[in-house]
């Protein structure tokens, strides 16, 4: 089966993880696409196939005969999607050789246009997989469970020799716990890379060092005819607060290893406010100066307004896995040749945002990132291409391939 055909299966089922869910996984629909995984992997003829009770799938492919003494790698995808825009049937649209142009996502009104994405014109030709606009497509992560159970299937057939494999499935990604109770012993890689990212040919080991930090504060109400000198409006100085920030460094002034400051949510009113913001940052230092803008921006508040006025939480959320992934280069050199191999250029990216791999490489699992083949994550323009898929397969083959002849 090809990569694309297994993901227009594993798509229709939808698996959205749930941030304001306690249970584990966050959402039980994601067990439904484990379980299908489950057999289809047992078919295949994976072995040590195994479902725990918080969803998360294992598998091995056993070395060849002479092959035992290889480096043990893995590869790890995840099995939930973001849960916008994933209310209904994901109907996926497929697009022989497509022109490189402009192309109507159904009848939603909204296009796929090469001036927004200008990727586009450089999948001129291909078969490209979009939607009807009301939905995500979920090749975030489904293409890359396609792309390893595909890389299964031609070891397997093929009798390419190799060494010892194993596979994951996680669940809860998109909600940042994917990695939390994964058991790295059970999994039994030496490395591993996860198929999460973009481009056919992105290497990712460098994420951002990343945290929360939440303002709560309060206000004094008053009459509003009478709070001269009294009044302190928990709005007005949740306004300061933020004016308080440099302006150009949120997501939308930022590139490539320039760090942010997103406010993801506010609310208030006059006697109390919260803010909510994500920060990161490549630089550890540079991330380091960040919450250290915030804690004065906190204590210039107290000293204005009152103790007690503002009160700031910061919650530390992950590191950047370059410090794990610098000790074993040659994931990354391995990863470049691999590509070359299979006629994809190497894009070695850094990631603007975190991965599963960056919590497993702090626990002792060194894990960069490979690309899937899809583009515009997360919202309705959410595309991929066959031959993109195609190649992510190529590249993970080689990738084995290198494993397997160099040790
Ligand atoms: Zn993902």
């Amino acid at each position: 089966m090809e990569a694309y055909e297994r993901l227009l299966n594993y798509v229709t089922i939808l698996t959205p993880s749930d941030e304001n869910s306690q249970t584990i996984p966050s959402s039980g629909c994601q067990f439904d696409l484990a379980r299908v995984l489950e057999k289809e992997m047992k078919e295949l003829g994976l072995t040590d196939v195994y479902l725990d009770d918080k969803c998360y799938l294992y598998g091995k492919l056993p070395a060849t005969e002479g092959y035992e003494s290889c480096p043990s790698i893995g590869f790890i995808a995840h099995m939930d999607t973001v849960s916008d825009f994933c209310d209904h049937q994901i109907r996926p649209i497929l697009t022989g050789n497509y022109s490189g142009e402009a192309l109507d996502l159904g009848n939603s009104g909204l296009v796929l246009d090469p001036n927004v994405f200008p990727h586009l014109s450089s999948l001129k030709g291909r078969t490209l997989i979009t939607l009807d606009g009301t939905t995500i497509l979920g090749a975030d992560d489904k293409a890359g469970i396609a792309e390893i159970l595909t890389m299964a299937e031609h070891l397997i057939n093929e009798e390419i020799p190799h060494g010892p494999i194993s596979v994951a499935f996680t669940p809860d990604e998109e909600i940042g716990s994917g990695a939390e109770y994964f058991d790295i012993d059970r999994f039994g890689a030496q490395f591993a890379y996860t198929l999460d990212g973009d481009t056919e040919g992105e290497i990712q080991f460098e994420n951002f060092h990343a945290c929360k930090a939440d303002f709560e504060i309060t206000g004094f109400n008053v009459h509003p005819g009478s709070s001269k000198d009294t009044m302190i409006n928990a709005c007005l100085v949740a306004m300061e607060i933020n004016a308080a920030l440099p302006s150009m460094e949120t997501p939308r002034n930022t590139e490539d290893y320039e760090g942010f400051y997103h406010l993801i949510d506010m609310n208030g009113d006059v006697s109390h406010a919260t803010l909510h913001y994500i920060v990161r940052d490549h630089d550890k230092g540079l991330f380091e100066a960040k919450k250290q803008t915030l804690r004065l921006i906190e204590k210039n508040m107290n000293e204005k307004w009152g103790e007690g006025c503002v009160s700031l939480t910061i919650t530390d959320q992950y590191q950047n896995m370059a410090e794990i992934i610098k000790d074993c280069p040659h994931l990354i050199e391995n990863a470049k040749k691999a590509c070359e191999n299979a006629g994809v250029t190497p894009l070695v990216l850094p990631i603007r945002g975190g991965t599963d791999g960056c919590q497993l490489s702090f626990r002792g699992l060194p894990c960069p990132n490979l690309g899937t083949g899809g583009h515009a994550y997360h919202g309705p323009y959410e595309h991929i291409s066959v031959e993109g898929m195609d190649k992510c397969v190529d590249v993970i083959i080689e990738l084995i391939k290198i494993y397997s002849a160099k040790f």
